[in-house]
This record gives C-alpha cells, sequence and structure tokens, in this order.
C-alpha cells in the first residue's frame, strides 16, 4: 500500500535490466510501484544489446562451423550463404518476445506501466512525458541506462553506432569500427565472421584496454587470422559521402573506401534532460549519477542503479544493484551489491572468459606466480583450423590464492561463469590441482598447468 502522502511507493525510471528487476522485487515486498519506459521494455541488453549481439555471434559463427564441417565428414553440395533478411526478421520476433516477457513479468508483479519518458520534478515528484501529469512517490529510483555517443567530426552523421547495426536493410560490403572496447570488437568478430570486410581503427597501441595484456594481443591476433584488419595508434578525420559509399579519412593521410562506419567509442549516461537538478541533484562529470554503495544519491528519497551510474556496465551487476535496491529499501534487509570479483566474457572471436585481476594489476599488488598454457583445442585440431586457445591463471605467491582466471576459445564464457564461484570463494592453486580434471575437454588444462612460467 502506497504511502497516503504519496501516489506510489516507488516510482522506477526505465524499464531495462536495473529498473524492471527493482520494480518486480518491490512490488513483491509490497510496495506500490510503478514504471516508466520511453522506448521498449527489457532495456538496452534486450533490445539493442547482449541479446541481439549474441544471437548475431551465434550467427556469424556458422561460417566457420560449416567450413570445419566437411573435416567431421559432413558432406553438402550447395555453398552455404547467409541471408541477413531471413536472420534479423527471425531475430526481431526473438526480441519481441523478449519484450513480452518482461512486460507480462511486470503485470504480474502488480508494477503499474507507463509506456512514456519520465523526468523529475522534485525530490519525491516524476512528471510524466505523454500529458505532463505529476505523480508523487516515496521513493524514485533512475534506471535510465546508457546510450552510445558518436564525438563530432566533419562527417560524423554518416557513423552508425551499436543502436542501428542491428537494424541495417542490409549488410554493406566493407565496415569501418572505430574503438577498441568490448562493443567494437566483438562486432567487428559478428561481421568478419558474416563476410563483410572490416578493418576497426583504433587510437591506442591494442583492443580491449583493462583486460589482461597476453589475453588482449592474443585475441587480437587470432581476430586478424580470421580476417579483421586492425589500423592501431590512429583516428578518423572525417568520413566523406561519395556516391558509392563512404571514404574515412584516418590522420595518417590514409584513405579507406567503406560502406558504413560504426563508432563505438563510448557511451554516456541517460541524463540529459531528466531534470535531476530539479531535485537538487548533481551530476557526475562524465553525466552519470553518483550514487553510495546501497545505490541512494545524496538526494535520500532519490536512488540509481545501473549503466547510469556509471560502475560496471553489465547487466548483472545492474540487476543485483536493483535487488539489493529493492531488498534494503523494501524488504527490511541491509543489501550492497558486491562489484569484487565480478565474472566476465567477451564475445570476440575467439571468446573471452575473465575473472579478477590481470598479470599487470595483480603484479602491482605483491610477488605472483604465473601459470599460463597456449593450445590448439581437439575440436580445431581436428578441423585443422589454425586457432590457438590461451588460458592463465594469477596465484598470489603467499597466500596461495587464485587473484586472476583468464581464457580465449572456445566456451570461454561459459568457464568463466563457472571458475568465478572457485575464484570468489578464495580458491588456492592447490584447491585447482586437487580437483579432478574433466576429460576430454579443454577447461581441464584450469586444473592441470603445474610449472609457474619461468619456474
Ligand atoms: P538499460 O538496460 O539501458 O535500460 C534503461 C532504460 O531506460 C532503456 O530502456 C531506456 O529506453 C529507458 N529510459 C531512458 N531514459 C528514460 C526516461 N527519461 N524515461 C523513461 N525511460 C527512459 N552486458 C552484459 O552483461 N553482457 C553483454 O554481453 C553485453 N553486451 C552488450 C552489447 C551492447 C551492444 C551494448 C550496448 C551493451 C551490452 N551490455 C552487455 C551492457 C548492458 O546492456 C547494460 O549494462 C545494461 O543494459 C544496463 O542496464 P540498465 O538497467 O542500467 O539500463
Amino acid at each position: 500500500m502506497a504511502d497516503a502522502e504519496f501516489d506510489y511507493d516507488l516510482f522506477v525510471i526505465g524499464g531495462g535490466s536495473g529498473g524492471v528487476r527493482a520494480a518486480r522485487i518491490a512490488a513483491q515486498y509490497g510496495a506500490s510501484v510503478a514504471i516508466a519506459e520511453e522506448y521498449r521494455f527489457g532495456g538496452t541488453c534486450v533490445i539493442r544489446g547482449c541479446v541481439p549481439k549474441k544471437l548475431m555471434v551465434y550467427a556469424s559463427a556458422y561460417s566457420e562451423h560449416f567450413e570445419d564441417a566437411r573435416a567431421y565428414g559432413w558432406d553438402f553440395d550447395a555453398t552455404p550463404s547467409f541471408n541477413w533478411e531471413t536472420f534479423r526478421e527471425r531475430k526481431d520476433m526473438e526480441i519481441a518476445r523478449l519484450e513480452g516477457v518482461y512486460r507480462k513479468n511486470l503485470h504480474a508483479s502488480g508494477v503499474e506501466i507507463h509506456e512514456c519518458r519520465a523526468t523529475v520534478a522534485g525530490p519525491h515528484t516524476v512528471r510524466l512525458a505523454d500529458h505532463g501529469r505529476e505523480i508523487s512517490a516515496k521513493h524514485i529510483l533512475i534506471a535510465v541506462g546508457g546510450r552510445p555517443f558518436v564525438p563530432e567530426f566533419p562527417g560524423s552523421q554518416h557513423a552508425i553506432t551499436s543502436n542501428e547495426i542491428f537494424h541495417l536493410p542490409e549488410l554493406p560490403k566493407r565496415l569501418l569500427i572505430a574503438g577498441g572496447g568490448y562493443i567494437a570488437s566483438e562486432f567487428a568478430g559478428i561481421m568478419n565472421g558474416l563476410g563483410v570486410e572490416v578493418t576497426q581503427i583504433y587510437r591506442k597501441e591494442q583492443i580491449l584496454r583493462g583486460f589482461d595484456d597476453e589475453v588482449r594481443t592474443h585475441v587480437q591476433q587470432e581476430m586478424a587470422k580470421k580476417g579483421v584488419n586492425f589500423i592501431f595508434n590512429e583516428t578518423l578525420d572525417s568520413l566523406e559521402k561519395t556516391p558509392s559509399g563512404l571514404i574515412a579519412h584516418v590522420a595518417n593521410g590514409e584513405k579507406i573506401e567503406i560502406d558504413q562506419a560504426m563508432f563505438a567509442t563510448g557511451r554516456r549516461p541517460n541524463t540529459d534532460g531528466l531534470g535531476l537538478e530539479n531535485a537538487g541533484l548533481e551530476l557526475g562529470r562524465g553525466g552519470e549519477v553518483p550514487v553510495s554503495a546501497y545505490s541512494q544519491t545524496k538526494v535520500p528519497s532519490i536512488y540509481a542503479v545501473g549503466d547510469v551510474t556509471d560502475r560496471l556496465q553489465l547487466t548483472p551487476v545492474a540487476i543485483r544493484e536493483g535487488h539489493a535496491f529493492a531488498d534494503t529499501v523494501f524488504g527490511g534487509l541491509d543489501v550492497k551489491p558486491d562489484h569484487e570479483l565480478v565474472p566476465t566474457a567477451v564475445f570476440t572471436q575467439p571468446e573471452i572468459g575473465t575473472v579478477g585481476m590481470n598479470e599487470a594489476a595483480a603484479r602491482e599488488r605483491g610477488p605472483v606466480e604465473i601459470y599460463r598454457t597456449n593450445f590448439r583445442a581437439m575440436l580445431h585440431a581436428f578441423a585443422d583450423r589454425d586457432e590457438r586457445m590461451l588460458m592463465k591463471l594469477i596465484v598470489d605467491k603467499e597466500s596461495r590464492r587464485v587473484l586472476g582466471a583468464h581464457v580465449v576459445g572456445h566456451a570461454a564464457g561459459e568457464m568463466a561463469q563457472l571458475i568465478g564461484i572457485a575464484v570468489k570463494m578464495g580458491a588456492t592453486k592447490e584447491d585447482f590441482d586437487r580437483t579432478v580434471a574433466v576429460h576430454p575437454t579443454a577447461s581441464e588444462e584450469f586444473v592441470t598447468m603445474r610449472t609457474p612460467v619461468g619456474g
């Protein structure tokens, strides 16, 4: 039941990963809850992030499956070809189905849905864009996520972002991807696998900053083997429209003829025009909403979760933050979201799975032992595919704890989830050693590496 003073106990702005979870859990605790979504329920992850992207990863991987199939004894007459329109339509149907599930779950939890933009009019007041109607709430949760950002430069209006790539009318023949983060690198692999000629341009010396350096080099080299072209330490000066496509002018004078340019050079929080200043709230330098460990802002009635807070921009983290908020504010519990040792995957091709520290960070912390293996997995050796796996454990020399586990190769994301449990529990190298291998798998290498590098 709503506090008599307010229309609702909770008003959530943003129907993505964090907002939907918070709304549903708060309602399950008996709070009266409303949520506003200006685009589509499910948010970035479901509509134009993790889910459609992973479907595209699956689709693109078939080009290699077809190649390897013959080595495994399969015979087929026709040369396989990819139909983007067929895939796009089926993908869109799946996304629509998932969006429906989100709506259904909100309805089932008793959350009232507003399909419009909402802004903050005061510490307890939300304004709905459809009728300008003002609604009061004891608590407001900001869960508006972020959006891709293209810097301004001559011709930048011709660039697309991850938002548009899912809906292209047709696949380009030649694509330039600007950026070195995980979104840029994942789409380089996807498009390359779908038969597009891909060039990835990045202003620094190697992609995937923040990940383990050996992992970064390994992935980039494997991507290059598969056909992705890389340009490092360079930026784009301009994009010039031509009758047949675009010319990308690189700062070093190089001109690249392309059909499309995708920018994945950063994301910005969706706080423009959100009205947080009406509640007396100041934004951070990047436009993010600063929050406490409990996701509470400086205005006690306003909380924020997910990408808009610029902590760890991952769906499961946004979900955890939303859940912890509802547990604490409406469930009488004391729950802080835990941002330590978050396992994660990058769906490059080959894929990365990782949890914990990279080698450089671990070495700064103290003496470490490094265990590493680099091999051709049975899957690829049999098909004579030139692709290698990398596995790496970073062990604290004194306590023997595994500080970081990194893997590049087939099913690396699946491995990261499970190895994440061991690392989170504080497993030591000796715990790994006394775990019997699962044979024949690639992941068994994690428990059979006996000698530290250089040892
Ligand atoms: P969002 O999911 O972005 O939801 C915010 C919602 O608020 C949106 O639906 C938006 O329309 C709505 N909104 C904004 N302003 C208003 C307003 N004023 N009024 C009403 N509604 C509003 N994460 C992973 O963990 N794994 C992955 O593999 C992965 N892949 C990704 C791939 C891509 C291409 C992208 C872009 C992101 C990916 N992410 C991935 C990140 C993940 O999508 C986000 O971390 C996650 O969606 C954040 O959830 P959120 O609730 O903070 O925001």
